[in-house]
């Protein structure tokens, strides 16, 4: 009997997520034994045309990781979706845009500013710009289009599972493996996580303590028994999925939210805003001036990971592509 075809695919990203599939350790060689790997480009030198020359369906199951952000990625992402019978947004970028996403809080022209002419190491007096096309005298060569704006995998492709996490821990990907081989997976659009909030999962003693300052994970070295929240150091736990094992909050810092909003939530930057006006004290406009300017980098704290998930999906301004 032939195995089960599997492809994993990086669009973009940071590479984190391939590396959690190999720190399956040995568990990989049981993996490897269990299916055909048909792509996996961080690891094995299969090319785009050897997945077009397939039947639609072909592949039982595509784990992809990263946020789409180029007009390859979505080509590559529309070509797996046709091919793969079950398709997983793998990782945190891959479902929620991820820390890919920040970039919403610009554009692409601003983007090629900073990096080809105003970066410290540039030397571009010519302000020359990548090309989608360039001819040579070899021939024309080719890039794919930046986007303006980055999107989810759900928002270019329909997705059947979510595995969260930045990269998804390996018992999660270790159980998402095991419901596939055993034909036991939930029902589509299911996410391979727990449905409770990291705070549900916490085992921090709560006080219902009122705050009056933010400090940032360095300014202090908070107690390792008591809620990170309620000594003023932001943690993501009220607006988080469970399914980690609280790695952060164990290692006494802060869960900065790559689980994604938990079941019921649609907006885990609002949820966590509401979590922190509901604990901190300010009773005058001064006060709440203060809390502000205590929040350093407010929207990479409630969005780090799920701006392009989220309500506001990138800051309005001019854009060269119909992609807000
Ligand atoms: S989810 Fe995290 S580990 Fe995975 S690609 Fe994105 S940034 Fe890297
Ligand atoms: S806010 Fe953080 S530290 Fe406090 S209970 Fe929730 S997860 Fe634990
Ligand atoms: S504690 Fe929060 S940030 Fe850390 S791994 Fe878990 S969900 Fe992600």
């Amino acid at each position: 009997m032939s195995k089960p075809k599997v492809a994993l695919y990086w669009a973009a990203a940071c590479g984190g997520c391939d590396v959690a599939v190999l720190d399956t350790n040995e568990k990989i060689l049981d993996i490897a034994n269990l299916v055909d790997i048909v792509l996996w480009p961080i690891a094995l030198d299969f090319k785009y045309h050897h997945i077009e020359a397939m039947e639609d369906g072909a592949i039982d199951l595509c784990l992809f990781n990263g946020a789409i952000r180029n007009s390859e990625q979505e080509k590559i992402a529309k070509l797996l979706r046709a091919k793969s019978k079950v398709m997983v947004a793998f990782g945190s970028c891959a479902c929620f845009g991820g820390i890919p996403a920040l970039g919403n809080l610009t554009n692409r022209a601003e983007i090629f500013e900073r990096v080809y002419v105003e970066a410290q190491s540039d030397d571009n007096p010519n302000k020359t710009y990548p090309q989608t096309s360039t001819k040579v005298s070899e021939g024309e060569l080719e890039l794919p289009e930046l986007y303006d704006t980055v999107s989810t995998l759900a928002q270019v492709v329909d997705v059947e599972y979510f595995l969260p996490g930045c990269p998804p821990p390996v018992d999660l990907i270790l159980k998402l493996v095991d419901l596939y081989a055993t034909g036991k997976l939930p029902p589509p659009g299911a996410v391979v996580a727990s449905e409770k909030t990291c705070c549900d999962e916490c085992d921090r003693v709560k006080e219902e303590k009122k705050i009056t300052k933010i400090w940032r994970p360095h300014e202090i070295i908070p107690d390792p028994k008591k809620c990170l929240l309620e000594q003023g150091i932001i943690c993501c736990g009220p607006a988080t999925r469970a399914g980690c094992g609280m790695r952060c909050v164990k290692a006494n810092m802060p869960c900065r939210g790559c689980f994604g909003p938990p079941a019921g939530v649609t907006d885990q930057g609002a949820k966590l805003v509401s979590a922190i006006a509901s604990i901190y004290q300010a009773d005058s406009e001064a006060e709440i001036a203060k809390m502000l300017e205590e929040i350093v980098d407010p929207a990479g704290t409630f969005y780090r990971f799920g701006l392009a998930d989220s309500m506001l999906k990138r800051k309005r301004m001019q854009t060269t592509q119909g992609r807000v």
